[in-house]
């Protein structure tokens, strides 16, 4: 078998363990005779897997009673609508912290749906810090605040929980969700895409307050609407079964691996080893201010951009995968989530030390 270090943003790495279980079960589920594929999403079999994903994610998270988690479709783009369509009339007004390019997509389709404010923009720092909170206006009478905790593509993460002053709090965790405890407490609604930290693509994970359940907007599609999803166990229609199960076994193995502070030791440690090979040499760069580094997602440039295309390959040939830039931004991008193995950082910090020695 041969694997590579895949640093890819999103579909990204799983932990091979969860591969492997998927790989024993694939033809025959616990004696069913079916693959989870097969089954019906309304049998017993599928039944217990939904049930006890559901189970370990509030586990591994805590989650409090008065909140209901949702697996469904659409991704968290299909968020950026929901979200206005269940917590805001046509004429409310909702804040928005753009701190880079997906709170920017976020503000940009909920203004499609209501009156969608920019409370803050690290525009003028070309988004790499978050302003501090003194500096944003925020709308007392605001239906909800909307941010980014991790933008995926500028590498920009929030240490801290913004404080709504009394808004619900809504969070889009697409790439950081899991990476660290959380108090769900502090939130009206998180959302994620799956294909980062939790499973494959085609599942959609939220964790709504319950007190927010019933307030969408006359003509919000079913589909759409927390509050029958939610009675439906997020099965109005048929849900992404395979994604929600494997979901469930990267629950089951974040659990055997000690959690989700084990989780943050971890990412903090990978984190500093690669940032502090960045900010040691003179050949790579990261510009985004220490105190608002993503753990998760890790943009660099080389001293000379001609030299990408060769420190591609040769990282490519190393079996260092996935390391260009999001196509908005060039340079590079080192994603390295949970499922992201120590080793395969320290690889990729001997290849640019490495590199640096024949080119810088
Ligand atoms: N928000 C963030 C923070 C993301 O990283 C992404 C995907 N890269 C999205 C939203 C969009 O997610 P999806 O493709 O699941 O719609």
């Amino acid at each position: 078998m041969s694997r590579i270090y895949n640093f890819s943003a999103g579909p990204a790495v799983l932990p091979l363990e969860v591969l492997e279980q998927a790989r024993e079960e694939i033809t025959d589920w616990h004696g069913s005779g079916m693959s989870v594929m097969e089954m019906s999403h309304r049998g017993p079999e599928f039944t217990a897997i939904a049930r006890q994903a559901e189970s370990d994610l509030r586990e591994l998270l805590a989650v409090p009673d008065d909140y209901k988690v949702l697996f469904l479709q659409g991704g968290a783009t299909t968020q950026f609508a929901c979200v206005p369509f269940n917590l805001a009339q046509a004429d409310s007004v909702a804040d928005y912290l753009v701190t880079g390019s997906w709170s920017k997509k976020a503000v940009t389709e909920a203004g499609r749906f209501c009156r969608a404010r920019i409370a803050a923009d690290s525009a003028t720092t070309a988004y790499v810090e978050i302003l501090p909170p003194d500096e944003w206006s925020l709308d007392p009478d605001a239906a909800y605040l909307h941010y980014t905790p991790n933008e995926t593509i500028g590498g920009v993460e929030f240490h801290f929980v913004p404080d709504s002053r009394g808004v619900p709090l809504v969070a889009d965790m697409s790439s950081n969700i899991l990476s660290r405890p959380i108090d769900i407490g502090k939130f009206g609604v998180i959302y994620a895409g799956a294909q980062k930290n939790m499973g494959p693509a085609g599942l959609t994970l939220v964790i709504v307050r319950k007190n927010l359940l019933g307030l969408a907007r006359e003509g919000t599609p079913r589909m759409m609407d927390y509050a029958p999803m939610a009675a439906a166990g997020s099965m109005l229609n048929t849900p992404s079964t395979y994604s929600w199960y494997i979901a469930g076994l990267v629950f089951g193995w974040l659990l055997d691996n000690g959690g989700l502070e084990q989780m943050e030791q971890q990412n903090r440690g990978k984190a500093k080893l690669l940032y502090s090979a960045i900010d040691q040499s003179g050949f790579y760069s990261n510009p985004v201010r220490e105190d608002c580094r993503s753990l998760m997602n890790v943009p660099f440039t080389l001293a000379d951009a001609e030299l990408d295309a060769s420190f591609l390959s040769q990282a490519a040939e190393a079996d260092l995968r996935n390391l260009k830039g999001h196509r908005s931004v060039g340079g590079m991008r080192a994603s390295i989530y949970n499922a992201m193995p120590a080793e395969g950082v320290q690889a990729r910090v001997d290849f640019m030390g490495d590199c640096e020695q024949r080119y810088g």
